[in-house]
This record gives structure tokens, C-alpha cells and sequence, in this order.
């Protein structure tokens, strides 16, 4: 099973909204254990289709690395149907390199979704869970983590990694705290 590569940011295919998933064939089976191997080897708690370059929605998620596969999500269509609370949490993202900053959340969600098995299940999550969830579905629908701050830190963002680029340096692996 081959790793997939992961776009970053300004890939525009972090931009396109990803389509609802209406046949579960083989081809998508076999994407989604691809996922779950990038996902680990990223590593990152979670990872979306589109970070991939495929515009479906799909999400894999396991905020349990320690154990890997115990907590593992594999979603398809996921979709928040009750949120409550707020949350601030630092996060950071496989597609936006050597940058983490404060986002605001919902505490609790209520996440209905698939699985490959074609069982509708629903997921009450909070913490980390809440965040990977909504993180992930933001995604889906085109959206990174730093749509969600200030302009003015996402275009000091957008400066720091225009000089990463230009010095050569936006391929190297720095971890950023939690990649989500
Ligand atoms: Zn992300």
C-alpha cells in the first residue's frame, strides 16, 4: 500500500468543497486504508480526502496514537449535527507547514456519519476528538484552520511561508504540535 502525498497550503485542491460519497466501491475502500497509512505515518490524528487531492468526503481519524487502530474513525459524508459549548484550542495541520495558532470550537459535537460498512453512526465527541472532528469536516468543505484566525496572522502566516519557500526550506519536516 502506497503513502499518499499531502497538499499544502496553497494547494488549491485544499480550496474545492469535496463531493458527498454515494457508492462505496473498491476504489474507495482501498483510499481509505491508504489514508489511514499516511494518516500514522504523518503522523496526524486525522486526515481528509481532499488533503490528499481527492475531492470526496472522507475523514480518518484516531486521537490514540499510543494505540493505534483502537480509536480509528473512517467516515464518510460526516456531518455536525449538534455543537454546544466553545472551545480554544492550538492546532496545527499536515497541509499548513511549521505553524500552529489558537482557534475557537465548538466543545461538544454530535457528529453523524458512514462507515465503509455502510452503517450510519452518530459520535458524541469532546477535547481533542471535538476539534479533530470539526477540523476534518472544515476541510470537506475547503476550509483550513487559518481561514478560521485574524487576517492579519494569516497574512503574516502567508509571509513566513513565502520566505520558507523562497530559502528553500518549506519541504522540511518540522512538526507543528498537534498535526490535525
Ligand atoms: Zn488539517
Amino acid at each position: 500500500m502506497a503513502l499518499l502525498k499531502i497538499r499544502k497550503f496553497p494547494d488549491p485542491a485544499l480550496k474545492q468543497p469535496a463531493s458527498p460519497v454515494c457508492n462505496i466501491d473498491g476504489k474507495l475502500t482501498n483510499l481509505i486504508d491508504s489514508m489511514v497509512q499516511t494518516m500514522y505515518a504523518a503522523p496526524g490524528v486525522g486526515l481528509a480526502a481532499p488533503q490528499v487531492g481527492e475531492p470526496h468526503r472522507i475523514v480518518v481519524l484516531d486521537t490514540d496514537h499510543e494505540n493505534p487502530g483502537k480509536k480509528l474513525l473512517k467516515l464518510i459524508n460526516p456531518k455536525v449535527v449538534e455543537a454546544e459549548g466553545e472551545v480554544i484550542w492550538e492546532e496545527g495541520c499536515l497541509s499548513v507547514i511549521d505553524y500552529t495558532a489558537d482557534v475557537k470550537r465548538a466543545a461538544k459535537v454530535l457528529v453523524r456519519a458512514w462507515t465503509p460498512a455502510q452503517n450510519e453512526i452518530e459520535i458524541e465527541a469532546d477535547d481533542l476528538l471535538a476539534v479533530a472532528l470539526q477540523h476534518e469536516i472544515d476541510h470537506l468543505d475547503g476550509k483550513l484552520f487559518i481561514d478560521r484566525i485574524s487576517r492579519i496572522k494569516r497574512e503574516l502566516y502567508r509571509r513566513k511561508l513565502t520566505k520558507l519557500i523562497k530559502e528553500g526550506k518549506a519541504d522540511e519536516d518540522r512538526p507543528s504540535g498537534v498535526r490535525i
